[in-house]
């Protein structure tokens, strides 16, 4: 483990996953979120948590929602977003950004690079409108004055189409972020070093190439960032996939793409044609967001932990307090799979940084 006097190992997990019977490992995962919800109920809000919309992109709906949905649309659109917690510590105020996303290095996805391929590439006339962008990372951070030597630490709760070398550079290229440290489930990080063709469709070629080694902190297992910050090991969507889970003013938020939308939490309320009634049928809780299929067993326990973390919404308590990294969102392309419940864009606090920019004009 880090020798990071911020990042502390926790326990509530260990050994949930070695049971024999599938039904018993739920229960104990079950158990642990709880106790872990406890710790986080107990500590003070984060004074700071904001997500920004960055870019939607189409994404073959056989993966954001398997089987459960009736609708032949082949894609749905999902919208990646960017993630600014600060917390406190023992060290001062730290800034955690999540999911912080290259869309060139993104774009060279062999699946996206193929997709956009006929229609002249990301930057061709009609990609360009059909998915425009709506922030980019550095305008986001700017906007509410956080330079980019403010930030402590990056995260990805899963290292698909993910391009670190802009954010912590390489021998050949200066990093955005000149202090940032990754931190990054071990097994994340190994994956990405020596992928299988059914994973390496997903990960953009070389995106961790170079990157330096001391500018990333591999975790063996579930960690507190503070006292109000986890990062929990949710294997399924990826081996290596962690959530991001954040203690606020309006509970407690839990990030990952196990799952594309609060519904995929909740499918019995879903509206999605088809999703409710494959629930009732097969007796499923969750919705598996899965396209290179690492584990499916584990997906459905992570996303089951995910959820009794999160606890219900505060704004709509038949759906969990998740806020997906990747959220299935509204596009005429995919008009015929609508959100049931869309999270959106969270702010809660006010930011800390050295950027200059008011916390007012922030608002
Ligand atoms: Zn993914």
């Amino acid at each position: 483990m880090p020798s990071d006097p911020v990042i502390r190992p926790i326990a509530y997990f260990q050994g949930a996953r070695r049971h024999a019977v599938p039904q018993d490992r739920l229960r104990a995962v079950r158990h642990g979120a709880h106790r872990l919800r406890e710790e986080l109920l107990g500590a003070p809000p984060v004074p700071f948590y904001r997500s920004f919309d960055l870019v939607k992109v189409p994404y073959p709906t056989k993966y954001a929602l398997r089987e459960a949905c009736d609708v032949p649309l082949p894609f749905v659109h999902i919208l990646n977003r960017l993630f600014v917690v600060q917390f406190d510590t023992a060290e001062g105020r730290k800034t955690l950004l999540a999911e912080p996303l290259d869309r060139v290095g993104n774009a060279k996805t062999p699946f996206f690079e193929r997709l956009a391929r006929p229609l002249g590439g990301p930057d061709g006339f009609l990609p360009k409108r059909i998915w425009p962008a709506h922030n980019e990372v550095a305008d986001a951070l700017a906007r509410i004055g956080i330079a980019p030597g403010d930030v402590d630490y990056i995260t990805y709760d899963h290292l698909h189409t993910q391009d670190l070398r802009k954010w912590l550079g390489t021998p050949e290229r200066e990093a955005f972020f000149p202090k940032a440290k990754l931190l990054v489930m071990r097994q994340e990080w190994a994956s990405a070093k020596g992928l299988l063709p059914t994973q390496a469709e997903w990960y953009c070629p070389d995106g961790t190439k170079g990157v330096p080694e001391d500018r990333v902190i591999r975790l063996d297992g579930d960690v507190m960032l503070g006292e109000n910050v986890a990062l929990v090991h949710t294997p399924g969507h990826t081996e290596g996939n962690h959530s991001i889970v954040v203690r606020t003013e309006a509970g407690i938020f839990v990030t990952s793409e196990n799952g594309v939308a609060a519904e995929s939490y909740a499918p019995e309320h879903s509206r999605i044609p088809g999703v409710a009634r494959w629930a009732r049928r097969t007796g499923s809780e969750v919705v598996l967001n899965g396209n290179t299929l690492e584990g499916s067993v584990d997906q459905y326990i992570s996303m089951v932990q995910e959820k009794e973390i999160a606890g219900p919404s505060q704004r709509n308590p038949d759906f969990p307090n998740v806020a997906p990294s990747s959220e299935l969102a509204n596009h005429p392309l995919s008009a015929a799979i609508r959100p049931t419940f869309h999270v959106g864009e969270l702010s809660f606090g006010t930011p800390q940084g050295t950027a200059g920019v008011s916390a007012q004009a922030a608002q």
